[in-house]
């Protein structure tokens, strides 16, 4: 049997060049982060404390909770490339300190959140011909929050098109992720996820804006339907087959993006 671990995170971008994510995810092939990558890891850092601390009841203002933010873009935990970078490391302070503000006092007290990032039981899915394909890790980043119809996924996203011009979060392209996350949970607790779910979505480029957005259906986008294979099993087909189909027409297929550009035959460019 060949088991393979696919993070929740990672699903996306395993139907935006399979190739990419063969390198990326198999192969090890690995690049600096950008300094958006890592803004928006320092807000997740900062975010995540304040809401955990809400979780248990314990006090963490607003203020103290930025601490987390400031000293992960001071002393990241990872290469981040700042040649060229769109933005400075006093502007990336500015701007997560305006998102970190604007969640923890105005949208994070909306949600009755049950768990932060909550450590997930892996989900091993048989699929046939000698593949299984392992779901694992935690709920990075995301919250489950609780309210009249159930539990359910609260997922925040940063980023400089987090938030559309209409005003509520992007959804585009987190499907995936959140339907795995629906999985991880309800394999974890028992409990099924009854509620939609939820994008948090914070902009970091341009005027600081936070919105949310609404997920349906993802779920059932995974396992699929009488109607539809699931993900899982599309991607279980690749797995299988070893050939990952390369994508040189995505937004990604960029050096800038791409791990594998280098080496890789297929790009355009
Ligand atoms: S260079 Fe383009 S086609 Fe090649 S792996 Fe990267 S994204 Fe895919």
């Amino acid at each position: 049997m060949k088991t393979i671990t696919v993070r929740a995170s990672s699903w996306g971008s395993l139907f935006d060049c399979g190739f990419r994510w063969e390198g990326v995810h198999l192969l090890g092939i690995k690049s600096p982060s950008s300094p958006r990558a890592l803004l928006g890891t320092a807000i997740h850092a900062s975010t995540a404390a304040f809401d955990a601390a809400r979780v248990t009841g314990e006090k963490l203002s607003t203020f103290d909770a930025a601490e987390h933010l400031v000293q992960t873009l001071r002393h990241p935990e990872f290469d981040v490339d700042w040649r060229g970078a769109d933005i400075t490391p006093r502007e990336a302070e500015v701007t997560g300190l305006a998102l970190h503000t604007r969640y923890c006092d105005e949208i994070s007290p909306r949600y009755h959140y049950v768990a932060v990032e909550l450590e997930t039981r892996p989900l091993e899915i048989d699929c046939g011909g000698g593949v299984i394909v392992r779901l694992t890790g935690t709920l990075d980043r995301a919250r489950i929050k609780r309210d009249a119809g159930g539990v359910g996924i609260a997922d925040l996203k940063t980023g400089t098109a987090a938030v559309t011009s209409e005003g509520v979060a992007k959804t585009k392209g987190h499907r995936p992720q959140v339907g795995t996350y629906e999985l991880l949970y309800e394999h974890t607790t028992g409990e099924p996820c009854t509620a939609p779910a939820e994008i948090i979505g914070l902009k970091t480029k341009g005027k600081p804006v936070a919105a949310t957005g609404e997920i349906h259906g993802a779920r059932e986008l995974m396992v699929g339907n009488d109607q539809f294979p699931g993900l899982i099993q599309i991607g279980a087909d690749m797995f299988r087959s070893g050939l990952f189909p390369p994508n040189p027409q995505s937004f990604t297929c960029n050096p800038k993006y791409c791990a594998r550009w280098g080496a890789c035959p297929y790009k355009d460019g």
